[in-house]
């Protein structure tokens, strides 16, 4: 398929790093953020990796130019999306949000468009139930930070056609990405294992097997992990793995995947993870040390 243009939805943590590498690419990419502060948050995250990656010779000063001159702001979602070859959605996880922007997507795009949804957990079939051009429907589950990280799950529902699995396989290797292809059920392959990995070191730890950075260690010297489930968790974010948790245990019908009772306490007391300054570790001024009051 023959991308020349592309809007993003949404300029968070996700948009902005998706939009840097279309642009990166080579393609016309249209930023869209329902915020200004969103739209102006993004750009300076974009402009920052850009600036950082001069001061350390890995880009040139050229190159960030044409780079900048590929990405275009635009305040007016339709504006965004009327030419372009493909969308990429990454605005927050909520099914209302997200079924009402496809079901504009569907209205205000080209026809032969791919409508993707950069969701971590939500159905992709329900999203696409929610356009009026399914088939054009697909999940591109990009991780962070996007420009590094090398996988793009690709996720597909029973609407969905052949042709869009091959355009999403194709886009992603013109971006640089590894791609794999998963269906559509809860958590894909990515969250899935990453969730329960991470709830099983909690009972682990909560169970006084070893200290969490023991844990961690194991993991990360034992399987070559490049870092430990726990420290991993608290960069995601607690509360992130346990809504996924929760919506796993619902969708599969099965207590296994509840989150353990050390994760709720956790999540209960604020202790959200590096973004909250505590989690599984202290995480104060950045830097991770054990924790003495964890609520067991
Ligand atoms: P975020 O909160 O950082 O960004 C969301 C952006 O969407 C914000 O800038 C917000 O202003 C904007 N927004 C809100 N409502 C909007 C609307 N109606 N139209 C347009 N823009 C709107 O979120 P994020 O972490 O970038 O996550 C976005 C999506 O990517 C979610 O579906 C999430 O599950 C998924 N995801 C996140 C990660 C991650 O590590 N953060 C990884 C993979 C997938």
């Amino acid at each position: 398929m023959d991308v020349r243009t592309v809007a993003v939805i949404g300029a968070g943590t996700m948009g902005a790093g998706i939009a840097q590498v279309c642009a990166q690419t080579g393609w016309q990419t249209n930023l869209f953020d329902a915020y200004p502060e969103g739209l102006e948050r993004g750009m300076n995250t974009i402009n920052e990796f850009w600036d950082n990656g001069i001061a350390r010779g890995k880009t040139t000063p050229e190159q960030k130019e044409e780079w900048s001159a590929n990405i275009h702001t635009f305040s007016d979602m339709r504006n965004a999306v009327k030419d372009v070859d493909l969308v990429i959605e990454a605005v927050p996880e909520i099914m209302e949000i997200k079924a009402r922007i496809f079901h504009v997507l569907s209205i205000e795009t080209k026809e032969d468009c791919i409508l993707a949804t950069n969701t971590s957990s939500l159905s992709i079939s329900n999203i696409a139930q929610a356009s009026d051009r399914p088939d054009k429907v697909i999940g591109m589950h990009f991780f962070n930070p996007v420009p590094i990280m090398k996988l793009l799950e690709i996720v597909r529902h029973d609407s969905c056609s052949e042709a869009t699995i091959a355009a999403a396989q194709s886009i992603g290797s013109a971006m640089g990405k590894e791609t794999i292809l998963v269906n559509d059920v809860p958590g894909f392959a990515t969250s899935r294992l990453g969730v329960v990995l991470g709830n099983e070191a909690i009972r682990m730890l909560a169970d006084g097997v070893a200290s969490a950075s023991d844990i961690d260690t194991a993991m990360r010297l034992g399987y070559r992990h490049p870092m430990g489930p726990l420290e991993l968790s608290d960069l995601v974010g607690l509360d992130v793995r346990r809504d996924i948790l929760n919506s796993l245990a619902e969708a599969f019908d099965d207590d296994s995947y509840q989150p353990h009772q050390l994760l709720n306490s956790l999540v209960e007391e604020g202790s959200l993870g590096k973004k909250s300054g505590r989690g599984i570790y202290d995480w104060t001024n950045g830097n991770k040390s054990e924790r003495e009051d964890l609520p067991l």
